[in-house]
C-alpha cells in the first residue's frame, strides 16, 4: 500500500486513504467509484457539523454547503476523503462529535465545482475530542470504516433455508431486509408516496440499504433518532425500527425540542402526516447565505396557534424555493427558531410547474424538533 502524507491547517499529519480502496461500488445508491475497504483503519481528516446528520447515499456542492476555507484546504491537500460527523453543542468547550459519521469522496464537476457524495460510514477508534466553537476547523482522527452488512445471515445456520432447527421461518423473515422492506412498502405505500419515495426508487432501484438510508434521512425522526439509525450496521434493523414508526404515523406528533428540553413541556408544531415534498426527490438540506447548514421538513400545516411569525415582510432574497418569499418562524412559548414561511408571491415558470403549487407551506428545521416516534 503506498501513503501519502499531508499537514492540516492545525499542523497534523495525515495519511492519505486513496490507496485502500476496493475497485468499485457494487450499490446502485453509491453510484461509480472507488469506496474504502469496510474494517479499515484510517486516518481521516473530517468537519464537525452542528445539528446535521447525514447518510450515506446524499450528495453536496462543496460550494454550496461549505466555508470557502475548507475548500482551500482540502484542495491544497489533495484529500479525495473526508468525513462529516453530528456535532452536539456542549454549553461550555463546543461540539461533542458523534461516534458515527460518513465518509465523503471529492470528485470535480465538469464546471470544477467539487462534489461530495456521502458513501459509507465511519466509527471513531477513540472517543472523539470536543471540537471547539469553529466548526469550519478540519480535524483528522484513526477511525473504522464501518461494515455493510446485508441482513442477519452471517449469524444464521450455514443450512438455515434448508433446516431452520428452531429458527421459525417468521423470525428469519424478520431479519431478512429483502422481506422487511416489501413488508415496508405494501403497508405505507400512501405515506411513502407523499414523502416522495416513487422520485427515489427510480434512481435506486429495490435495494433495502439504499431504502433503510433514504427512510432514515426522509422520516420525521429527530437527530438522535437519525443519528442512532445511522450507527446502525444492519439496514434490516433501520427497516425494523421505521415499521415502529410508520405504525405510529398518523399519531406522531412534532414538538418543539426546545420547550420540551427547557420547560419540560410539550409544545405541538406540526403533525406527521403534513409532511410533503416541495420538489420530489429533493434533499431537505440547505444552507442560508451566512454558511449556516440546515436540515429541512417541509409541511403544508403547522399548530398556528403555537407559533409566530417575524415581524418583518416576506422576503424572496435567497429563497430556497423559487418564486416563493419567506419570513421566519418562532417557537410561540420559548422563542426558538422554529424555520419558516413560505408564501408564493409569483407563478413564474420554475420547477414543478403544470403541478399544483402551494400557496404557502413550512420548512422546519428538524434539529429544532422532536417526534413522539418510538426510539
Ligand atoms: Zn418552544
Amino acid at each position: 500500500m503506498i501513503s501519502q502524507t499531508a499537514r492540516t491547517s492545525s499542523g497534523a499529519r495525515i495519511t492519505t486513504v486513496s490507496s485502500m480502496t476496493t475497485s468499485s461500488s457494487t450499490y446502485a445508491y453509491l453510484h461509480d467509484g472507488p469506496s474504502l475497504h469496510p474494517h479499515a483503519i484510517v486516518d481521516l481528516t473530517y468537519l464537525c457539523l452542528v445539528d446535521v446528520v447525514l447518510f450515506p447515499g446524499e450528495r453536496l456542492s462543496f460550494e454550496q454547503y461549505f466555508d470557502p476555507s475548507v475548500r482551500h484546504a482540502i484542495v491544497e491537500q489533495n484529500i479525495s476523503y473526508f468525513g462529516l460527523v453530528l456535532g452536539q453543542v456542549h454549553p461550555e468547550v463546543g461540539y461533542v462529535p458523534a461516534q458515527v459519521g460518513t465518509v465523503w469522496t471529492l470528485t470535480f464537476g465538469a464546471d470544477r465545482r467539487l462534489e461530495c457524495h456521502a458513501r459509507q460510514r465511519f466509527r471513531f477508534c477513540q472517543p472523539p475530542s470536543t471540537v471547539t466553537w469553529n466548526t469550519h476547523s478540519l480535524h483528522v482522527a484513526k477511525v473504522e470504516i464501518c461494515p455493510e452488512l446485508d441482513d442477519l445471515g452471517h449469524k444464521l445456520p450455514r443450512d438455515f433455508s434448508r433446516n431452520c432447527g428452531f429458527w421459525s421461518s417468521w423470525e428469519i423473515a424478520r431479519f431478512h431486509g429483502p422481506t422487511v422492506m416489501t413488508r415496508l412498502i405494501g403497508h405505507y405505500r400512501d405515506v411513502l408516496h407523499q414523502w416522495g419515495y416513487a422520485e427515489e426508487r427510480e434512481k435506486q432501484g429495490d435495494e433495502p440499504r439504499a431504502f433503510s438510508y433514504w427512510l432514515a434521512r426522509t422520516a420525521p425522526l429527530s437527530n438522535v433518532q437519525r443519528q442512532s439509525m445511522l450507527a446502525l450496521d444492519l439496514p434490516v434493523l433501520r427497516l425494523q425500527r421505521m415499521l415502529s414508526v410508520l405504525a405510529a404515523e398518523n399519531q406522531m406528533m412534532l414538538y418543539c425540542i426546545a420547550c420540551n428540553d427547557k420547560n419540560k413541556r410539550t409544545t405541538a408544531i406540526t403533525h406527521a402526516q403534513s409532511i410533503f415534498q416541495v420538489t420530489p426527490g429533493q434533499s431537505g438540506n440547505y444552507v442560508n447565505p451566512s454558511g449556516f447548514f440546515h436540515q429541512a421538513l417541509t409541511v403544508s400545516h403547522v399548530q398556528e396557534m403555537n407559533i409566530e411569525l417575524e415581524d418583518e415582510e416576506p422576503t424572496m432574497e435567497d429563497s430556497w424555493f423559487e418564486g416563493y418569499a419567506w419570513t421566519i418562524v418562532y417557537c410561540h412559548v420559548c422563542k426558538t427558531h422554529l424555520g419558516w414561511q413560505f408564501d408564493r408571491v409569483s407563478d413564474s415558470s420554475v420547477e414543478g410547474e403544470g403541478e399544483e403549487r402551494k400557496d404557502q407551506f413550512f420548512g422546519l428545521r428538524r434539529a429544532a424538533l422532536l417526534s413522539n416516534a418510538r426510539e
